[in-house]
């Protein structure tokens, strides 16, 4: 296993302990790195002439198991190497934590409003999920992998299978947690329930909410059991 850096890792112990209760945004994150995936295959396109990329094949899917308890997110843009998937997904670096970071550091108290401002970005997939898997086949490249992690302390990267270019994030949602007791006489706080979100009109209710500016197809697919 290979551990996080010091970074990634307060930003994911934040993710996943905190502070922040709009835990649904973390598909508008996934969605919008899938975005940009297509976004740099495109350009990428624009200016190489030996590559071939077909518009109308351009998407984005998001997929759900019920009996599995997962959600995925597909894309068949860029991808990433091995070592892409190290350097992008075992550090945080982005723009969006940055400012979030900085923005932080002037106004403690407003960290719930600053944070769902803010691009969170990959990690806060963690926040619903117990385990993520992104298998992803860069453009060009005949192999793929698979970076694998809890969120806790490291990630794996091993070899992976995928047909063509482009990358599927599979979260693997969190147990759902039991009603949280309160006062004596006072009702019971429900507690987290994750499988809400293995709903297709959730699913749906959140793209729309969120995704609706994504210039590229968002296609919603349904595993029948
Ligand atoms: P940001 O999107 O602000 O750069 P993220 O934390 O959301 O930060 O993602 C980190 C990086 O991981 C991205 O910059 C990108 O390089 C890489 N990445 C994440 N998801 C994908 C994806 N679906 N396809 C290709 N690269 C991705
Ligand atoms: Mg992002």
């Amino acid at each position: 296993m290979r551990k996080f850096k010091t970074e990634s890792k307060k930003l994911l112990d934040l993710m996943i302990n905190s502070i922040y209760t709009n835990k649904e945004i973390f598909l508008r994150e996934l969605i919008s790195n899938a975005s940009d995936a297509v976004d740099k295959l495109n350009f990428k396109s624009l200016t190489d002439d030996s590559m071939h990329v077909d518009q109308g094949d351009l998407a984005i899917r998001v997929s759900f198991d019920r009996d599995a308890r997962t959600i995925t997110v597909s894309d068949n843009g860029i991808g990433m190497t091995a070592e892409e998937l190290e350097k992008n997904l075992g550090t945080i670096a982005h723009s969006g934590s940055q400012e979030f970071k900085a923005e932080n550091a002037e106004h403690q108290g407003d960290a719930v409003d600053i944070i769902g401002q803010f691009g969170v970005g990959f990690y806060s997939a963690f926040m619903v999920a117990k385990r993520v898997r992104v298998v992803s086949r860069a453009y060009g490249q005949d192999e793929a992998h698979a970076w694998e992690s809890d969120g806790l302390e490291g990630y794996t990267i091993e070899p992976g299978e995928r047909a063509e270019h482009g990358t599927d994030v599979i979260l693997t949602l969190r147990d759902n947690e039991p009603a949280k007791p309160t006062q004596p006489g006072e009702p019971a706080e429900p507690g987290e329930n994750y499988d809400r979100f293995l709903s297709e009109w959730t699913l749906k209710d959140l793209i729309k909410r969120y995704s609706n500016y994504v210039r590229y197809p968002i296609q919603m697919m349904v595993t029948k059991t």
